[in-house]
This record gives C-alpha cells, structure tokens and sequence, in this order.
C-alpha cells in the first residue's frame, strides 16, 4: 500500500538528537494520519559513523513506518534529499533536517494549506532566525542577494530545505538530468503553483552542525554555477576592463617617453603585473568551475549509492550484473 505522505529526513551522524527527533515527529505524524492518511518517514542515513545506523534499525522494530536508506558514503546534504525524494513514494513529500531546528508541528500546517488552496509546493519559510549565528543570517542573506541579482529571483524569501512537494514536482525533480542539485534552487525554477508557511527556526536541539564552512562554500558555489552564467559574463567583463585600462596605460608610457623620455618606474610595473595576473587567475577558476560542472553532468554519475534500504532489504550482492 502506498502511502500518503512521505516524510524525507536527511541524517549524518544524528545520534545525538535522533531519539527527540523521533519522539517529537512521531505524534505530529500520528496526527497528521488521522486526517490525511498512511504515512512513511524515510530516514537516509548519509554514511554515518557514529551510532546513527544501529539507533535507526532500532527505532524500525518500533516504529514500522519509520523507513531506512543507508547511503554508502557521506554524500552531503543535498544528495541525502535527492536519494529520499528518489526513495519516497508518498503522494506528498516533505523534506526537513533530523536535528529539530524545523519544527515538526509545520508539516500538519503545510498539509492544511494545500487543501486549502491548490497548490503542489509549499515552502516552510523562517519568520524568525534569531537562534541561528550573526555569520549564518549575513552568510545566508548575502547567498540569496547573490543568487537573486544572478536571476534566480522566484526563491521565496527565508525558504531553506523545508518544504512539502505533490507527486508531480518530485516526479519532476526526480527526472531532472542535473546531479549537483541545490533544491532550494531547483524546486522554484520548476514553476509550480505554490504557497509558503512561516515558522520559527529552532536551535539545533543536540549535537553539532554539519555545516562546516567548505560546505556552505561548496553549496554555493554550486548554486552560482547551476543557476547562472553571471560569473562567466563578469569574466568577460573584467576582460573588457582590462583592455580598456592596456589602452589607456599604453597611452600614457607613449606620451611619457616622447615628453620625457623615460616611463616612471618598478611599482607600476608590478601592480600591473600582478593585477593582471590576479584576474586571469581569477577567471581561469570561474571558467573551471563551468568545465567541472559540465564534466560532471556528462559522466552522469550519481551523486550517492543506495546501500541499504529497509523496505526491500539490502542489495543482492551475488546477482549476476
Ligand atoms: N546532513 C547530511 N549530510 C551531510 C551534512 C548534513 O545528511 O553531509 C544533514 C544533517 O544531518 C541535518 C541536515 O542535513 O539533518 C542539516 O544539517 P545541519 O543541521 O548540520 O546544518 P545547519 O543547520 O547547521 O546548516
Ligand atoms: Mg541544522
């Protein structure tokens, strides 16, 4: 029987917080199937090494809806989404984080809604961040500035990786060729007539973040180059600059030399020589950015391997390829 609502919960190394992640999801969810139906929570195990995987079967035996997906390796953040969205089988789907700073009593709120109106997305946005870091807040105001000048312009305002999708957007999310997705960026640009729910964002409620800086850097990176030629035409633009600035430097030594009959000295010299290098450096890695993206979209590889899935037990390793 397939059920109604697919609850996609991305986990790496959440032993710390798993137990009240599941003893505050479990009622909501409880609720929530009085009203709407049969549910399953797909928890994807994102190559934990900590006691993630052995609290997780245990909490199988005793919850069965709760469903497990054990990727092979630490595949990030994104990737553990896109392996439950590919995994989920519900009629909708929410995604949210294992460590309760998306408080679970929002998806009974999110379901309302799309009874309520007729919509297939509806975003969980943060109407308050007050417990996230000063450098979080300004970190992620100045990503969504960057990515809205660089045209991404249909993200709602305060939207993380909360949100409920219909069948049909994770169908069309599922299909996308892409495979260093950034949801939050995906989902939008699909178009889909949606609605937005405000929520307060919660401290994490045990353990620490897995968002060391390289991440955030990498997520970043990957929205700018997934989202946007801006940086290739800025490229192109610092190349303009250049021109112009070689005319007009050009100019000035040839007037110098025939007025004075000397070029003024050592410290132009190696300004320009370093400024120069410097932007071709510069625009060397925006354009290899560009390569590795396309690189990586024609190898076509998948960006996580499914290890172990508890619905249909792990993968036949003697079957013949
Ligand atoms: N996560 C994951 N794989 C990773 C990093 C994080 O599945 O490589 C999960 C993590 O377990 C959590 C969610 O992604 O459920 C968000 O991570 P976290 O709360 O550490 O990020 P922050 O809230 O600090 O940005
Ligand atoms: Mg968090």
């Amino acid at each position: 029987m397939h059920p109604r609502l697919s609850v996609v919960v991305p986990m790496y190394d959440e032993a710390d917080v798993l137990p009240l992640f599941v003893e505050q999801l479990r009622p909501v969810l409880d609720g929530v199937a009085e009203v709407d139906g049969a549910y399953e929570v797909v928890a994807v195990d994102d190559g934990s090494s900590d006691a993630t995987p052995v609290l997780l079967q245990r909490f199988h035996r005793e919850w069965p809806q709760l469903r497990v997906v054990r990727l092979r390796a630490n595949s990030g953040h994104q990737a553990a989404i896109s392996a439950g969205l590919a995994a989920a089988r519900g009629d909708w789907v929410v995604t949210l984080d294992a460590d309760l700073q998306d408080p679970p009593e929002t998806i009974a709120q999110m379901l309302a809604v799309t009874r309520e109106q007729d919509v297939d997305v509806v975003y969980g946005v943060r109407t308050d961040r007050r417990s996230d870091s000063v450098f979080k807040r300004t970190s992620a105001k100045a990503f969504y500035g960057v990515m809205r000048a660089a045209g991404a312009t249909d993200i709602p305002s305060g939207a993380g990786d909360y949100r409920l999708m219909s069948r049909a957007t994770v169908d069309a999310v599922n299909a996308l060729p892409e495979t260093h997705r950034v949801l939050r960026l995906v989902v939008p640009s699909l178009g889909f007539p949606s609605a937005t729910v405000g929520y307060s964002r919660k401290p994490r409620a045990a353990g620490r973040s897995k968002y060391p800086l390289a991440k955030m850097v990498r997520l970043s990176v990957d929205s700018l180059t997934g989202f946007s030629l801006a940086p290739l035409r800025l490229a192109t633009w610092f190349g303009l600059g250049g021109f112009v600035a070689a005319v007009v430097l050009l100019g000035y030594a040839v007037v110098s030399k025939l007025v004075g009959g000397t070029v003024a000295g050592w410290t132009s010299t190696v300004a320009i020589v370093a400024g120069v290098g410097a932007v071709q450096l510069l625009c060397l890695g925006v354009l290899g950015e560009y390569v590795g993206r396309i690189y990586s979209t024609m190898q076509g590889r998948p960006t996580y391997f499914v290890a172990y899935d508890s619905l249909t037990g792990p993968p036949d390793r003697d079957a013949a390829p």
